[in-house]
């Protein structure tokens, strides 16, 4: 087990479109044993999900999972999920607002209006087809880290920067009065 480094705000790697990863690659057994290193880095800080490139790796790969930890204690359970080359391919008209926050930008929460449905389709860790719907928190999660792959993070989808805290601050005045959905 290893816990990766996490690039913050200002890297360019978070700025950049990830590759796609190939049938080849992804059967690597170095390969495997990085989507291990990711997911024990995404559970280590607590995150609900991690994306490649936040771990210096500019190729197609989220992961996800979250049950109720510190940084989100009411977070919903979601079993671990990893998924290469991922690309959504309906988004509801309907959206809903919720906060969101991010292991590349420390200690921030802010709010984002999100498709509360979208159909995703891409690859096992071992680059078997998959396609799945997803809604509510689980949605939130899939648009936040697919967009780290085009190199967007949650501050740029925010349309109202007065919604941007601290967390300490989000947790004194905001994290009890409305229960939204949070990404990482
Ligand atoms: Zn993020």
């Amino acid at each position: 087990m290893a816990i990766l480094n996490v690039a913050k705000l200002g890297n360019p790697i978070l700025r950049k479109r990830a590759k796609r990863v190939t049938l080849d690659e992804a059967l690597l057994p170095s390969f495997q044993h990085f989507l291990d290193d990711m997911v024990d880095t995404m559970q280590e800080l607590d995150g609900v999900g991690l994306a490649a490139p936040q771990v210096f790796s500019s190729k197609q790969i989220v992961v996800i999972g979250s049950e109720a930890n510190g940084r989100y204690p009411n977070a919903p359970n979601i079993s671990l999920l990893v998924m290469l080359n991922p690309t959504i391919t309906f988004y509801s008209e309907e959206t809903e607002e919720g906060w969101e926050g991010c292991l590349s930008l420390d200690n921030l929460r802010g709010k984002v209006t999100r498709s509360v449905k979208i159909h995703i389709n891409g690859f096992t860790r071992f680059m078997e087809p998959i396609s799945m719907d997803a809604e509510g928190f689980l949605a939130v999660v899939f648009q936040h880290e697919i967009d780290h792959l085009k190199g967007t993070l949650f501050v740029d989808r925010m349309k109202d920067f007065s919604t941007l805290c601290q967390l300490e601050e989000y947790n004194l005045y905001w994290a009890k009065r409305e229960v939204g959905a949070e990404a990482s």
